[in-house]
């Protein structure tokens, strides 16, 4: 076994190849004239600025992208002045034009009063890293919008009518409001099934939903598959009256679209069912409750002979 030299050597050509052959960029700057007294010749290949081009901390400064200058400036020009060691991500603006994510890492050197006597570094190129970074968060993203969106009909799923039905819900127990909830469901969709096969149903239940969610039109109304060929429409503060216009919105929609149903007992095209209801929710009331005094009122729908509505008596 080599045993590890005791002392590190003191040839100071030694420790200029070291720093000059890692990818990291070595740096130095004066802290009272705050001029650079060193930066890696790497510097060169990484950002396109010659070594002898870095003069002054501006220069630095200069050469970051205007989004992150004034964060990251100020942020270690306070840290330098506290003489704590820092490090700072940026983009550094390169001589054509581009730009690449650095990481520079600070130390603050004091000389033996404890003054801060200069500042040393090494900047770090991060851009691989940023990319897998970036990469990550978007995917993130679409794993959270998918997880929240019904994956036949692309509308929001349950799990989103859940959660949506539980924010308003508490929203409207807050403000006094009422928030009203129109269940909807198809007439007679088990025959669509048989007549026309499962391929076209899934087809079918596409469009409805795509029609449906025209139906409303306020920015936080909610429209969600609620279950198989069933959708709901979230619309908080909305009192009775206005939900039934939304309601028979919903059913001139569809009757408009006429979509073809040749074994529906109803008629010739596609109807649906609708059962609306409307709460201002007091104290001890639950959501779910509510919800099963829809769900009751869009049997009662069925029972009238489908294709109609069924909101507050
Ligand atoms: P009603 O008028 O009483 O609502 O009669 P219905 O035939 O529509 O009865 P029900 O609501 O019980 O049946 C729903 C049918 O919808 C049963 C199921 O085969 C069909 N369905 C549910 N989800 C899907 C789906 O994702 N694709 C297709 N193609 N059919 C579906
Ligand atoms: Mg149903
Ligand atoms: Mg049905």
């Amino acid at each position: 076994m080599t045993q590890a030299p005791a002392k590190l050597p003191a040839d100071s050509t030694v420790y200029k190849t070291l720093l000059e052959s890692t990818k990291a960029i070595p740096w130095q700057i004066d802290w009272k004239t705050a001029r650079f007294t060193y930066i890696g010749p790497q510097i060169e290949a990484l950002l396109g600025w010659s070594p002898s081009s870095w003069e002054t901390v501006q220069d630095w400064a200069a050469r970051m992208h205007p989004d992150d200058r004034e964060r990251v400036v100020n942020f270690c020009v306070a840290q330098s002045q506290a003489g704590t060691d820092h490090e700072a991500d940026y983009r550094a603006l390169t001589r054509d034009g581009e730009s690449v994510w650095i990481r520079d890492v600070v130390h603050v050197v004091r000389n033996a009063a404890g003054e801060v006597e200069s500042l040393i570094g090494f900047m770090f190129d991060i851009s691989e890293r940023k990319k897998t970074e970036q990469k990550l968060l978007d995917l993130q993203q679409e794993l959270e919008s998918l997880s929240f969106k019904d994956g036949l009909t692309g509308v929001s799923n349950r799990r989103m009518f859940d959660t949506v039905v539980e924010a308003e819900w508490a929203d409207a127990r807050r403000s006094g409001q009422p928030l009203s909830l129109i269940l909807i469901d198809i007439d007679y969709f088990k025959q669509y099934n048989d007549c026309y096969g499962h391929i076209e149903g899934d087809a079918c239940l596409k469009q409805v939903a795509q029609v449906l969610s025209g139906a409303a039109t306020r920015g936080r109304d909610g429209f969600a598959r609620f279950g198989g060929e069933e959708f709901a429409l979230i619309l908080p503060a909305t009192d009775a009256a206005a939900a039934l216009k939304v309601a028979e919105r919903c059913r001139d929609l569809i009757r408009k679209a006429q979509i073809p149903h040749g074994c529906s007992l109803v008629g010739p095209w596609l109807t649906i069912s609708l059962g609306l209801g409307a709460v201002v929710p007091a104290p001890g009331d639950a959501a779910i409750d509510f919800i099963a005094a829809v769900d009751r009122r869009l049997y009662q729908a069925k029972q009238r002979g489908r294709n109609s509505i069924v909101g507050d008596a």
